[in-house]
């Protein structure tokens, strides 16, 4: 077993930082309990010492004494202490009244991202919905990367199969709505994304941004252009039109994989240069060059991210990043966009003939609205309406895991004033939020340092094939549960097995079904194998570290239980505290391929059935349009949850509406005065910065903000509340994925003296 380093009396331990996608390998000195520092692990095998400001999260989450270690419980109207027998018997009282009430659809649960970066929530979250077993599963997903699930989905067989862009082997990348300097990378896990970037110009590329704003990433790219916001699926079928129509199409040996390719030409027909240049805001000579550039580059790569997808055609934009992928012969090549091979949740299997079910979108259908089901939960832009909306099936009890949906999702005031007629609440949560002030129990997770890590859905989108496990550093407070203990127990409770259930029990059958289901998968490394002799081989192990494990073992990489007396385990990853590099990517066509036809489907009809909407958005597109709204990321914010950390907030108001000089102008707004921005869904007041880094017709609000209302135990956020921008998101959608759409918003700009106008 690997020992933390000590030096005198303080002990350096090896993480993996949780709180964004990049997953770098800090070094966290600690002296007793005490978090002394935390730096970049230099010997960390990814990220190779690189951190950012967020990493200091970690000591300043450990010393936040806002952040809750003991359950809260409303008594009279207050939250107040309880012990966690008190705590679960009132989760047991509250949830299971309004599921005998009004069945099982009136309980609902919103997953919040912190969520995908937790083992605990990971790993038994689907045993907790199950037993819950409502049709009211919504999550973060529906107003960030939806989209582009569905479009990976249906054009190659799985969610999580999206081709990421090979930033190490690349000499041309285009990037659409995507900040990764900022954000360090989305759906591309890739630490230090600028040291990447100043590599591929290094070595003579071209890095070229597409960005309503001259964001972080774009000042360092070899060129960057505006575009109007929502328009990115225009622009893209310019170059997909450009390609097929100068005969620059040449998707070499992929051809033989992919169905459909012959609609493509049709498909794109309306969508020149010339006829969406003025939409989108970029010069039809402009696209034409980028197109013939990207077509000669030797290897090139084509990438989207938030903007691209919160927005209204996000899931044609989705699809089209990966049509250009194709068609320039860059989709599973090295230095273009490929697939990924992660040693947990993935499988290599050889792929010949078809090879999977694929996915299916739309199952069902949410109750008032009837928007579709995708990947198992609903669009969360409908939580609202099903919890006001009276009738069978209603909304009466909603259970948030880390997830703050007052601030973080889509007309925020409508969904405010619906969740005080709840009759149950329960949130597993370190803070008393804008959402969980109106808990009636809130369960709090231990700090990151108290857990174990390993970021098992991120390292699917990673560019290298990584291994990294943390052990928990410190114990958990008092008698605090491990989070997955807590998820486990809300499934018992759901399933109506009361708050003291044998939590044993239902850690065991997780891992049997788990192992059930992977040895009866033709291909599968384990196949056909005695489930028990797995379980035995797993022993002693409990928990999370069983599962994962097991995931490692079974997975591409692993031993598969004496089947590669190489192959990975925990035990060997407990060994490696700076992680094990499994290797660059390397080609997977066609076995990563889940389609019913073993093919890549160029043309799905989900997908294609959205351009005439897109066609109609095109004829109506103005230049002289309204002014619309988008967000933007921020080193130091991770959506809404890390605001009452002092190191993140200190220094000017970061919450702040950006406009152009030449707007700011003429509408007589002055940097540092104040402007109201007003939508069809609401009006806020927000501090300006004017500035030229914004493209004319835009402004933009970042996303997270708004800690303003009564209420908070927030004492460092209250301090820097900024604004909610989501009190200016209307309830729409991007249609295949339910998607909400955050940018190119509509709205009326005002100096704060003055009335607003109305949207
Ligand atoms: S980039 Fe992400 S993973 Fe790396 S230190 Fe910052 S927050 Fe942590």
């Amino acid at each position: 077993m690997y020992a933390p380093r000590q030096v005198a009396s303080e002990t350096i331990h090896y993480r993996t930082c949780p709180f964004c996608e990049a997953t770098c390998g800090l070094a966290v000195t600690m002296r007793g309990d005490e978090v002394v520092s935390v730096r970049g692990d230099e010997d960390d095998v990814f990220s190779h010492g690189f951190l950012c400001p967020k990493s200091q999260g970690l000591k300043q989450l450990h010393d936040d004494p806002d952040r809750l270690t003991r359950p809260l419980v409303r008594r009279d109207g207050e939250l107040v202490e309880a012990s966690w027998e008190e705590a679960f018997a009132e989760v047991d009282r509250g949830l299971s009244k309004v599921l005998a009430e009004g069945g099982r659809d009136a309980g609902a649960v919103y997953l919040g991202n912190p969520s995908a970066h937790s083992l605990g929530p990971m790993i038994y979250g689907p045993a907790f919905v199950k037993a819950l077993g409502s049709k009211n599963i919504y999550s973060a997903s529906t107003v960030d990367q939806m989209p582009k699930q569905v479009s990976a989905g249906l054009m190659f067989g799985a969610g999580l199969s999206v081709p990421v862009p090979d930033v190490d082997r690349t000499d041309y990348l285009l990037i659409l709505g995507a900040n990764p300097l900022v954000s360090n990378g989305s759906l591309l896990t890739a630490p230090d994304m600028r040291g990447r970037m100043r590599a591929i110009r290094e070595r003579g590329g071209k890095v070229v941004v597409v960005d309503p704003r001259l964001s972080r990433t774009a000042k360092e790219a070899s060129e960057h252009h505006f575009i109007r916001p929502g328009t990115d699926a225009m622009l893209l079928l310019a170059l997909a039109n450009t390609l097929l129509d100068e005969g620059l199409a040449d998707p070499g040996a992929l051809a033989e994989h992919a169905n459909d390719a012959e609609r493509l030409p049709e498909l794109a027909a309306p969508f020149t240069p010339e006829a969406v240049a003025a939409a989108c805001g970029i010069a039809a000579p402009e696209i034409r060059r980028i197109a013939r550039e990207l077509a000669a580059a030797e290897r090139a790569a084509v990438y989207g991210r938030i903007g691209t997808t919160t927005q209204r055609f996000g899931t044609l934009a989705s699809w089209l990043v990966d049509v250009l992928n194709y068609l320039t012969g860059n989709l599973d090549r090295e230095g273009g966009a490929m697939f990924p091979l992660a040693a947990v949740g993935q499988r290599n299997s050889t792929g010949d003939g078809p090879t999977g079910k694929g996915v299916k979108v739309g199952r069902w259908a949410s109750r008032v609205s009837g928007r579709p089901e995708v990947f198992g939960e609903l669009p969360v832009v409908g939580l609202a309406e099903e919890i006001t909306t009276p009738g069978e099936g209603q909304v009466r009890a909603l259970v948030t895991i880390a997830g703050n949906p007052c601030v973080s999702t889509p007309d925020a005031g409508a969904l405010e004033r619906a969740v005080e007629e709840l009759d149950f609440i329960v949130s597993l949560d370190i803070y008393v939020n804008e959402t969980t002030r109106h808990a009636d129990v809130i369960l709090p997770a231990p700090e990151p340092l108290a857990k174990a890590h390993y970021d098992f859905a991120l390292y699917q989108l990673a560019i290298r094939s990584i291994a990294n496990y943390s052990p928990p550093v410190i114990e958990t407070a008092d008698d605090q549960p491990q989070e997955w203990e807590t998820v486990l127990r809300l499934a018992a409770i759901a399933a109506g097995q009361g708050p003291d259930a044998d939590l044993g029990s239902w850690d065991d059958l997780v891992v049997q079904t788990l192992i059930g289901r992977e040895v009866g998968i033709p291909g599968s490394r384990i196949e056909g194998r005695d489930a028990g002799e797995i379980i035995a081989a797993l022993a002693p192990r409990r928990g999370p570290e069983r599962v994962l494990d097991f995931m490692l073992r079974a997975g591409p990489f692993g031993d598969a239980f004496g089947g590669d007396p190489d192959g990975l385990t925990l035990t060997e990853l407990e060994q490696a505290p700076h992680g094990i590099d499994l290797g660059p990517m390397r080609p997977r066509l066609p076995g990563v391929l889940r389609t019913p036809s073993g093919k890549i489907e160029l043309a799905p009809e989900e997908i294609v059935a959205d351009l005439p909407r897109l066609e109609a958005a095109l004829a109506e597109a103005s230049p002289n349009g309204h002014m619309v709204l988008i967000g933007r990321r921020q080193l130091r914010s991770n959506n809404s949850w890390m605001h009452n950390l002092p190191a993140l907030v200190k220094g000017k108001d970061r919450c702040t509406l950006q406009i152009h000089p030449d707007d700011a102008e003429r509408l007589g707004l002055a940097d540092g005065g104040a402007a109201l921005i007003s939508s069809s869904s609401g009006e806020l007041r927000a501090p300006v910065e004017v500035t030229a880094e914004i493209m004319p017709g835009v402004v933009s609000i970042p996303h997270g903000w708004g800690h303003d209302t009564p209420g908070l135990r927030m004492e460092v956020a209250s301090q820097h509340p900024g604004v909610n921008s989501n009190l200016l998101s209307p309830v729409e959608v991007d249609l295949p994925s339910g998607n909400a759409v955050l940018n190119g918003i509509p709205v009326e700009v005002t100096a704060a003296d003055r009335e607003p106008a109305v949207a």
